[in-house]
């Protein structure tokens, strides 16, 4: 059980591009449901609402808001050129922010090859404080504080072993978190985890990862344990947000984030909003792949994760007579010597990439950021998987697929549980 304390570590959202678009349209995103309120959130999100009067003040304040999630510290001057409007115009807007606590400013500093008055940035004040994030794994949990811009300020990590019970774990989560919470005000925890669950009462109703779990009342104790209100949502749909708010793909307004390991799972975000139809997330991984194919856990014949999953992959360790075949990654394969092994990496890529092709000819989605056990394929196997996605991308004329295993992995559900409760502070106002 070894815990890994990193106090005020390195922004993971650090490799932040340089070149995000300049949009001042927020990442409008849609709520998975906390707990005895599910439902959209109000900016952004419901598409009857109507803009009125009062409303088109309270979207340029939370446009104010949304620009520095993106960009970090901004000067005036800064903000107005990225919302592309003149710097007259932004200043009410701050001057309110800031009367209301949700902005401070800080120390003025002077811009070389600049004259005039120095510049004082703006960022988050006690109106907004940092959320938490929590994020429960088959191998660990995590707890952290996240700034306003995507950094980990705080964090700490406990593994899981299979053989713990609900209660050990329950505990351990309500623990972790409360410790993070004791550390200073947030505006709210979020949880990723990868769990359906009943919206009405928070139970557990299938947790594949954590048997354990299943029929678990995690989210009710942690909601009740601490003082603050707790955002839950889909570990796959974490992953998108993740990299969409401070990660790989910021700015991306289409992507799809997959959680490619013992399942497969995707979080899919469309003209900026994370994907949902009436509560209903995309369960991609039992889309069918192959007629009369293999039976899947769902009971269908042929779901993409009786060929995709890492179950497959360990069979066909089986069939290789590994010692260790039962816990094969993509990785093994990989730096296994051989022709056989090569076949099987080869197939894996091609049963990874049909999935793929699937998705973007459904949703028009181009852009895949890959995470989970399949990362640990590498170069070769993500060279493998974007020749196959290549080669199989059905339709002329339609804009290149881009695949990449993505360098934060696991790290960007942990981001993405951060986003929730920001949102709702942010869109509160
Ligand atoms: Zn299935």
């Amino acid at each position: 059980m070894g815990r890994v304390e990193v106090a005020q570590s390195a922004a993971l959202g650090g490799a932040r591009p340089q070149s995000v678009a300049l949009t001042p349209t927020p990442p409008a995103i849609w709520a998975q449901g906390e707990l005895g309120l599910g439902g959209p959130l109000g900016f952004g999100g419901h598409p009857s609402a109507l803009v009125t009067a009062s409303s088109i003040g309270s979207s340029n304040r939370i446009r104010v808001l949304y620009c520095l999630v993106e960009h970090g510290p901004l000067s005036r001057a800064d903000l107005a050129r990225i919302v592309r409007v003149p710097r007259g115009s932004v200043a009410p807007i701050v001057a309110g922010l800031l009367a209301d606590g949700m902005l401070i400013e800080g120390e003025a500093r002077l811009e070389p090859a600049k004259t005039g008055k120095p510049s004082r940035p703006l960022w988050f004040g006690p109106a907004i404080s940092p959320p938490i994030a929590v994020q429960v794994q088959a191998s660990r949990v995590v707890s952290a504080r996240i700034s306003q811009g995507g950094h980990v300020v705080q964090r700490l990590e406990e593994t899981l072993s299979p053989k713990m019970r609900a209660s050990e774990i329950e505990t351990l989560v309500v623990d972790l978190a409360r410790e993070i919470l004791g550390t200073g005000p947030t505006c709210g925890v979020g949880l990723a985890w990868p769990a359906v669950w009943d919206h009405a009462d928070g139970t557990v109703l299938s947790c594949t990862p954590i048997p354990a779990l299943n029929g678990s009342t995690l989210l009710p104790q942690l909601t009740a344990a601490l003082d603050a209100r707790v955002f839950p949502q889909d570990d796959a749909r974490a992953l998108a947000l993740g990299q969409q708010w401070f990660g790989e793909a910021r700015g991306t307004r289409n992507l799809a984030a997959l959680q490619i390991s013992a399942g497969i799972g995707a979080g899919v975000v469309i003209d900026g909003r994370a994907f949902a139809a009436d509560g209903q997330f995309p369960e991609v991984g039992h889309m069918c792949v192959q007629l009369d194919g293999a039976l899947c856990a769902c009971g269908r014949r042929g779901c993409w994760e009786t060929v995709g999953s890492l179950e497959w992959l360990r069979r066909q360790a089986g069939r290789l007579n590994w010692p260790n075949s039962e816990s094969a990654t993509p990785g093994d394969f990989v730096r296994a010597p051989g022709p056989a092994a090569a076949k099987v990496l080869e197939e894996y890529a091609r049963n990874i990439a049909v999935g793929l092709v699937n998705m973007a000819t459904c949703l028009g989605v181009r852009r895949f950021l890959l995470h989970g056990e399949v990362v640990t394929g590498g170069q070769r196997l993500e060279a493998m998987v974007r020749d196959r996605v290549a080669r199989g991308a059905c339709l002329p004329g339609t804009p290149d697929i881009q695949v990449d295993f993505s360098k934060l992995n696991q790290e960007a559900g942990l981001l993405g549980a951060a986003a929730l409760p920001l949102a709702h502070a942010i869109e509160g106002v």
